[in-house]
């Protein structure tokens, strides 16, 4: 049975075995930056660690390649330590064992770590070469992507002086991605007074279930129901025809998810029971019909509870739903120059009104900061209309795709050389660290690839094999002929 010590290009392979020896999980990584420092040293390279906890190490060019533009290659230290229920790991003592499976390495039972090892296992074997021709190379191997891109952003401006980056840190061989979404999170919130319920009313709690939800960027395209949209639209008509009102709403948890479940505390007159019965049942039925074929069927369903002392006061409660009912959400606009690709978005994650505090979390997203910008004003001031304070947290920046990108020209070319086929040019709507690099670093020409990779952050990760040669082949390739300054 072959091991990873059989598998092609050997020189990747030994340096990802390397890594694999090493515990690095996010937040733990001391052992991994010693590691890479002496890495670098042992070459007689400048090596260091900036300010940010990021190794950094410099490799001058080879003779004659002095006047080429300078390349950073790009990758993560840290992985995500996961593993099966059953797998006695300890991710910050122990090495991560791998197993040959056909075509995919594997780890056993836990993360593999080939996110982002492979990357910098590919990045250390550039460095160490002595047959690639190349100009100045720098490698920047950033801390604790996975928990937040703290590295990437504690970057400071002018530590870098390479013209290219490329990120290797993309899970799909043969696409190159350019460009990715920048994020804000718009955090609307109030404060009100509970009233007493009227007497003689009775209550009802409505629970939407059984969404698919998904990633708020990488699914966003799909349409999928949003379940605090559709509870605003049930209870927007609920108010209006039946005289409900509102005791509390809880809908989503996760700000960058699409919210997957969403319930409602109702009172009504008690002789509205049966309106209001047949109105969620009527819901139920228009949902679905309307997300046939993207949502397999979600639930609505009322049961009646114990009726509460206070509510909503109703001119908080009909300004709370309007604005939601109002709020855009999903694709927003999509790329003008790139078909099918989603530009801007926004996920109503969050809202929640309850006992005297209301607050909706919305993260908008988008590849143009511009964009990004002006949507988020536009979320903002739908709530801020509701008598709502809006704030703006954690924002940072979108990758603008360059479709005039002389290393992306470079590189398709290269491509369709080594392997007669094209490469996919594709932007992802989520973060990569090339915007928060791209944004601290003004005029960086950068691209991400990788090879492929199936589950990463998941027990069940895999590196197809086959894919790492060609990864590593297009890399060398690259860096081979990187154009002129
Ligand atoms: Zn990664």
């Amino acid at each position: 049975m072959s091991t990873i010590h059989d598998l092609d290009p050997q020189n990747v392979w030994k340096n990802f075995y390397s890594l694999t020896r090493i515990p690095r999980p996010s937040g733990h990584v001391e052992k991994i930056t010693e590691f890479l420092i002496n890495f670098g040293k042992n070459l007689g390279l400048e090596s260091f660690v900036d300010e940010a906890g990021n190794v950094v190490i410099r490799k001058p060019a080879t003779p004659g390649m002095e006047n080429k533009r300078g390349i950073i290659l790009q990758g993560h230290m840290d992985m995500v330590p996961q593993k099966d229920n059953d797998k006695v790991h300890d991710f910050e003592k122990d090495p991560i064992e791998t197993l040959v499976e056909g075509d995919w390495l594997t780890a056993d039972g836990t993360t593999l770590g080939a996110d982002d090892g492979l990357g910098v296992a590919a990045a250390m074997s550039v460095f160490e070469s002595k047959e690639i021709k190349h100009g100045p190379l720098e490698m920047l191997v950033t801390r604790d992507e996975e928990t937040g891109m703290y590295g990437a952003f504690g970057l400071k401006p002018g530590t870098l002086k390479g013209q290219i980056l490329l990120n290797l840190d993309s899970e799909s061989e043969g696409m190159l991605y350019i460009g990715c979404a920048g994020g804000v999170d718009i955090v609307a919130s109030l404060q009100y007074k509970e009233v007493p319920v009227r007497k003689g009313d009775i209550a009802f709690k409505v629970t939407l279930s059984g969404l698919r939800g998904g990633h708020s960027g990488m699914d966003i395209c799909l349409g999928r129901a949003n379940a605090n949209k559709l509870m605003a639209r049930f209870l927007h008509e609920a108010v209006a025809q039946h005289d409900v009102r509102l005791v509390s709403w809880e809908g989503g948890n996760m700000r960058n998810a699409i919210p997957r479940e969403a319930h409602a505390v109702i009172t009504i007159p008690a002789s509205k029971e049966q309106d209001i019965t047949a109105l969620v049942k009527n819901f139920e039925d228009l949902f679905n019909k309307e997300y046939a074929g993207i949502e397999t069927p979600m639930k609505f369903l009322i049961e009646s509870v114990e009726t509460p002392e206070s509510e909503v006061p109703d001119e908080i409660q009909d300004n709370f739903i309007d604005a939601v009912d109002a709020c855009q959400n999903g694709v927003v606009r999509y790329i003008p120059a790139i078909p099918d690709t989603v530009e801007t978005s926004s996920n109503l994650a969050i809202v929640k009104i309850k006992g005297g505090k209301a607050e909706v979390i919305i993260l908008a997203r988008g590849s143009l900061d511009s964009m990004k910008d002006a949507l988020a004003t536009s979320l903002g001031s739908c709530f801020s209309m509701a008598g709502m304070k809006v704030v703006r947290e954690g924002s940072y920046s979108g990758w603008q795709p360059d479709l005039n990108s002389s290393i992306l020209n470079e590189m398709k070319q290269l491509y369709k050389q080594l392997f007669s086929t094209e490469a996919s040019v594709k932007v992802i709507h989520a973060g990569l660290e090339c915007g928060v690099i791209g944004a601290i670093t003004p005029g960086l020409d950068m691209i991400s690839f990788g090879p492929t990779l199936r589950s990463p952050h998941s027990p069940n990760e895999g590196a197809y094999i086959p894919s790492v040669k060609k990864f590593y082949d297009f890399l060398v390739a690259a860096v081979e002929n990187v154009p002129e300054l």
